[in-house]
């Protein structure tokens, strides 16, 4: 008897054809340093063999951003995607510039994430943002970008969407992450191009800039295997039953809470800790420890970005909090993401 030959053909991909039911490595070269050395950006694609959607996962568009990129290196190796049905396009670094220099930005200062889409003719940022949009991001449905908070910040793992679309919000709950707080796109992100191409996409973003952080990292290879799921790449995974009783909360906003004086301010409160309205939540002293200031908590909410670093200007984000709907949910989500669970 005849064994049904499958009929999907190759992936093309910077000149190279990865077979149905194969993975390979591809180079997609971006320019060269100034000693004519080579700089390309590894993608790795995953090539199932049999139909499905296709599907990229990027970090380090900020080249500094690396918790993205470990993400990926986990999800890689990870069981389920043994067998696959679509195309999965992994972009560990995109930012290969700003990576290699331990830098959020390029050589030239732009930043990549708003320099999208780009075009052939532009500015280095602008001829990157270009190349990554027409080999990757168009020719996918769906994309999701991993990011960590700025440097000298630190961020609780939180999903970035536009909500409002219902294919979207369903996105965003596969995804899982603890928070997801609503945001509008940003001019010149790839979040705003690829959604212009019609490509379904996330922002998941936790930890610091050069900085792994594990707790971040497993919920990204998580969040990135519920998408696969959902969208019908891999099939179902039996979850643990703390994963499965976990809910995702949706704020209605976010907004930071700014230094009233400058000096270095302390406080006590961590990331996903719950502050209340009118709460003292850091105090800002002189370099004697005299108090010239306290900082203090405008509205209820979750505490989902910090400033690691204690020296602040008049002025300076210092707590990025996210507002929910009612007191209910904020008491749902303290049972759900106790430090100690
Ligand atoms: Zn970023």
């Amino acid at each position: 008897m005849n064994k049904k030959k499958s009929l999907r053909p190759p992936f093309k991909l910077c000149g190279k054809e990865i077979a149905a039911g194969t993975r390979d490595f591809v180079e997609l070269e971006v320019a060269a340093l100034y000693d004519m050395t080579t700089i390309s950006i590894p993608i790795e694609v995953i090539h199932g063999k049999e139909e499905g959607p296709t599907l990229f996962i990027s970090a380090a568009i900020h080249g500094d951003e690396i918790n993205g990129v470990e993400i990926i290196k986990r999800l890689r190796r990870h069981s389920a995607l043994r067998s696959i049905k679509g195309t999965l396009i992994l972009v560990p670094i995109v930012n290969v510039f700003g990576y290699n220099a331990k830098s959020r930005y390029l050589p030239d200062r732009r930043d990549l994430n708003r320099s999208f889409p780009g075009s052939v003719k532009g500015s280095l940022a602008g001829r990157m943002a270009y190349l990554f949009m027409k080999e990757v991001v168009s020719r996918c449905q769906y994309g999701i970008d991993l990011h960590t908070a700025a440097i000298n910040r630190n961020n609780f793992p939180q999903l970035r969407a536009d909500m409002g679309d219902e294919a979207t919000e369903e996105l965003v709950s596969s995804f899982g992450a603890p928070v997801v707080v609503h945001s509008r796109l940003r001019d010149g992100s790839l979040r705003e191009a690829a959604r212009k191409e019609g490509v379904k996409i996330l922002l998941f973003e936790g930890g610091e800039a050069l900085r792994f952080d594990d707790k971040t990292i497993k919920m990204g290879v998580h969040g990135c295997l519920g998408v696969l799921e959902h969208v019908g790449m891999i099939r179902r995974r039996r979850k643990k039953a703390a994963e499965a009783n976990k809910r995702v909360f949706f704020a209605k906003g976010s907004s930071w809470i700014r230094a009233p004086k400058s000096g270095s301010y302390y406080s006590n409160k961590k990331l996903g800790e719950i502050i209340s309205k009118g709460e003292a939540i850091a105090e800002i002293t002189d370099p004697y420890g005299r108090v010239v200031d306290t900082v203090k908590a405008l509205q209820e909410g979750v505490i989902v970005g910090l400033s690691s670093l204690p020296l602040v200007n008049q002025g300076d984000a210092i707590f990025h909090i996210a507002y929910f709907e009612d007191k209910e949910d904020l008491e749902d989500f303290e049972d759900n993401y106790d430090e100690d669970a």
